[in-house]
């Protein structure tokens, strides 16, 4: 297992405190400069009653914190502990799913099913169910891709530098299967000041009131072994 020191955490901006307010009142889209995405073009439109909830929560916490750079966030490759062939891959993934996951795709923006979830629960990998996010950390970045703000716990994802398509971007990834989920920007809100743009169709979701109890896995019985349903 990869050690993870508290000076490598994402969330270790959290432990910042620094005044940035001017920040907050320049316009998003300055600060996003890649796709997977930039911001839309619809910054000045009204935004619906739900975000304007979540933007004043938001801006409390923004005086408080410091953006970070690209080139803070923590590079932290995970070693999967689920390793399987790429046929053994393709029969448990869908296409779509399998296009994302192993082979480092980005779904269509605003086509994802989780991109509007807005109940309490978990995000789980659809690689192999681990828990990787959290509607805790749910935020509407009008991106067209599923947003959080930070990972359910810094275990739970890895991250790569990816300079794929002429772009400098920060790869995310399950920690457990290496599937790889999306990428992360330093544009995102308080108190991270990072987006965790995430593919809908890596991860699937739990509803707080379904989850189900947790079964850590036993050395008799590897959970990837389990079906994925009955
Ligand atoms: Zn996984």
């Amino acid at each position: 297992m990869t050690s993870r020191t508290d000076r490598t955490s994402p969330l270790r901006f959290l432990k910042r405190p620094m005044l940035v307010g001017a920040l907050s009142l320049m316009a998003p889209g300055l600060l996003s400069g890649s796709s997977c995405s930039a911001n839309s073009s619809t910054e000045t439109q009204l935004r619906p009653r739900y975000v304007v909830g979540q933007a004043q929560s938001a801006q409390v916490a923004e005086e408080s914190f410091e953006r970070p750079t690209l080139e803070e966030i923590p590079i932290r490759e995970a070693e999967p502990e689920v390793q399987l062939s790429e046929e053994e891959w393709r029969e448990r993934l869908t296409p779509a799913q399998y296009r994302v996951l192993r082979e480092e795709g980005t779904e269509r923006a605003g086509s994802g099913e989780l991109l509007h979830v807005k109940e309490e629960g978990t995000f789980v990998c659809a690689g192999c169910g681990q828990a990787v996010f959290s509607s805790e950390h749910k935020y509407d970045s009008r991106t067209g891709w599923p947003s959080f703000y930070a990972p359910i716990s810094e275990e739970a994802v890895g991250t790569k530098m990816d300079t794929s398509h002429g772009m400098r971007r920060v790869e995310v990834h399950c920690s457990r299967c290496g599937g790889h989920l999306g990428h992360i920007f330093p544009d995102g809100p308080a108190p991270t000041g990072l987006r965790y743009c995430i593919n809908s169709v890596s991860m699937g979701f739990t509803p707080a009131d379904e989850a189900p109890v947790e079964t850590p896995p036993s050395d008799d019985m590897p959970a990837e072994d389990a079906p994925a349903t009955r």
